[in-house]
């Protein structure tokens, strides 16, 4: 057996295990291949409802803490999504670090595969940002254990479609609650991102006539989008002084924080990103004493969890969209349960959630 020397012990982050403490985590798994140069952390949040079922989001961090830091949070959000979705599945995440277009490989997804192969099914993966289909076949190349894998190999394919309905719904909801009725024509809508799941929601909001407004980092994507939907473009620099009806975040988290809250100028946020705010302690509270409608984002995106989740016991879309129209009812249960208890939206969602977990340890 070889023994690695740690220079410095010092430097090794000793808090690990305390924050999973904190934070209700059962397992962490760092993986490393130096074949493929696979980097990765798997986290499982909790089993107690279920297997812990969470997708692999592929990003080039600028730290290893940063990459422990979102999965950790990104896990727990998945136990929250199941639980609140009536989903008998637990919370786990992974992330692979690195930057995909230098690093990602057939042999790399399928040398994470074999990671995932280790864990018997207490976790099961999906896709997420960075991820195709492609990706998760070759996942599958070497583990049962993975949704969201193509319609010709049995499965349910990307499930972001399902998501961009549910964050329909979710948005929907959050107008009637708001206005008085969730007819969403012209309605300002800015969507910040205009990825897989964005896309699918600018197609829903064309049908209701909503002015839309999207953004994105990814300048090309974002002119041949313009062009072939016919939405106007708003600038990065923009975007949250931007009078608008709707924000949508739907790229990454956190952008809900102490800098963006001051300037948003929104009636309602409802997007499909995962963990919006910066700190769910802080920013819920900050736009509940603003006035403005935060349709708790583990809510308001769990189609992509409902499709996967059909997979398991033989996909039937019908059911899962019907399932993810359900979003829209629980939503409007949710800010009626905030205005009743004198709560924020998200804390109300949170307590529901975490409710279900804790009456079935
Ligand atoms: P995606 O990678 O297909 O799209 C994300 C888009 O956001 C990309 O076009 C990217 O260029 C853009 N982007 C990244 N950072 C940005 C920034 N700072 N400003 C503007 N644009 C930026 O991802 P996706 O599958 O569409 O998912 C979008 C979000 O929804 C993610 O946070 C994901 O975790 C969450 N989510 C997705 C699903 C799903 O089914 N795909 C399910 C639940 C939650």
């Amino acid at each position: 057996m070889k023994v690695f020397k740690i220079n410095n012990p010092n430097s090794i982050n000793n808090q690990i295990i305390n924050q999973m403490a904190l934070m209700g985590h059962e397992q962490i798994v760092f993986c490393t291949d130096s074949k493929t140069n696979l980097k990765a952390i798997i986290a499982i949040h909790s089993t107690v409802l279920g297997p812990a079922l969470g997708g692999t989001r592929m990003w080039n961090y600028d730290s290893e803490s940063l990459a422990l830091n979102d999965v950790l949070r990104l896990s727990r959000g998945m136990t929250l999504k199941a639980s609140i979705s009536g989903l008998n599945l637990g919370g786990g995440k992974a992330v692979i670090i690195g930057d995909l277009k230098k690093i990602k490989t057939d042999e790399l997804m399928k040398s994470f595969g074999r990671f995932v192969d280790t864990l018997k099914g207490s976790y099961i993966t999906a896709e997420d940002v960075g991820i195709t289909t492609h990706d998760m076949e070759m996942v599958k190349s070497e583990t049962p254990y993975v949704t969201g894998i193509p319609t010709y190999l049995g499965g349910s394919g990307d499930p972001s479609p399902v998501t961009a309905y549910g964050v329909y719904m979710g948005m929907k909801a959050s107008a009637k609650y708001k206005w008085g009725s969730d007819n969403l024509n012209e309605k300002k809508i800015v969507i910040q991102g205009v990825g897989k799941v964005g896309l699918n929601l600018i197609k829903y909001l064309k049908q209701e006539n909503s002015d839309i407004y999207i953004n994105d980092l990814n300048g090309d994507i974002l002119k041949d989008i313009s062009k072939k939907h016919n939405v106007k473009i708003i600038d990065s620099d923009k975007l949250y002084d931007f009078e608008m009806d709707i924000y949508a975040p739907c790229a990454l988290g956190a952008t809900i924080n102490d800098f963006t809250i001051d300037k948003l100028k929104c009636k309602i946020i409802a997007g499909a990103a995962n963990n919006q705010l910066a700190d769910e302690n802080i920013h819920g509270q900050m736009l509940f004493e603003r006035d403005i409608l935060y349709a708790p984002d583990f809510l308001i995106n769990a189609g992509g969890l409902i499709n996967v989740y059909s997979e398991l016991n033989g996909y039937n879309q019908k059911e899962a969209l019907s399932k993810t129209k359900e979003i829209y009812k629980t939503t409007l249960e949710i800010f009626n349960k905030s205005e009743l208890e004198k709560i924020t939206p998200y804390q109300a969602a949170m307590n529901i959630a975490q409710n279900r977990v804790e009456s079935n340890i």
